[in-house]
């Protein structure tokens, strides 16, 4: 049963984000489903490996390792949670993209731990365009000087912006977040940072992807619509 149903919720979710790009003039294969795993366990994350995923967001750096270890090695890890400095140096050769960069210290420890490693790290900027006060992320006027400042960091990439939208009944509430994110990536690429790009938007998830897909997001990341509600243990 579990497998039919993990393999078909990601069908209509794909069917949805195709749906958004039709009607915005947009390809679907430009945007990316996210299957977002967090306290999933392992056989689930293989229903949908099984199915075709080949990205998976996880919030927690040992749960991610914990995963990456025993799971096919074509998968992409997107860190998409708060990530604490001291845990830099286990993941950065590990994951694709880190979603969540809202400081230029953890910019800086990133860039210091890539180069112990010889490789080059993928990031999002995370903005808190709703500014929630329980939310981690940069404000919308901070953004640019930290790409500006990022972007003379060795061995670190900004590739575009991640937001985290509050949490509504309806999601058409949060379409100017979206928009404003997209603006904001938008004015960011018109100043040609060097070493930068703007070409990724995270933003949208269970609630409100459909709204993100036709506002532009190039990235979506997806967890209870594809594995169902999570229970936390206490
Ligand atoms: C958990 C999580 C998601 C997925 O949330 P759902 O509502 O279950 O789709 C997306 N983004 C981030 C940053 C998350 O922590």
């Amino acid at each position: 049963m579990e497998e039919i149903t993990i393999q078909e919720n990601i069908k209509a979710v794909e069917n949805i984000i195709a749906t958004e790009c039709q009607k915005a003039g947009r390809k679907p294969e430009d945007v990316t489903l996210i299957a977002v795993s967090k306290t999933k366990p392992v056989e689930m994350l293989m229903e949908a490996y099984e199915y075709g995923c080949r990205d998976f967001g996880e919030n927690k750096v040992q749960e991610l390792l914990d995963k990456y270890e025993v799971m096919p090695k074509d998968i992409r890890w997107h860190m998409i949670g708060h990530l604490q400095r001291n845990k830099v140096k286990y993941i950065v050769d590990k994951v694709a993209l880190i979603h969540s960069v809202d400081s230029l210290r953890l910019a800086e420890e990133i860039s210091k731990e890539a180069i112990k490693k010889n490789v080059c790290v993928n990031i999002l900027i995370e903005v808190n365009v709703a500014n929630e006060e329980t939310k981690f992320g940069i404000t919308c006027e901070e953004a640019k000087h930290l790409v500006q400042d990022i972007a003379k960091l060795p061995n670190i990439c900004v590739k575009g912006l991640m937001t985290i939208a509050p949490f509504v009944e309806n999601a058409e509430k949060n379409r100017p977040i979206f928009s404003k994110l997209k603006k904001i990536s938008v004015d960011i690429m018109d100043e040609n940072i060097d070493n930068i790009t703007m070409e990724i938007l995270s933003m949208g998830m269970t609630g409100d992807y459909a709204v993100a897909v036709s506002e532009g997001a190039t990235c979506v990341r997806v967890g209870t619509g594809i594995f169902g509600v999570r229970q936390y243990m206490p």
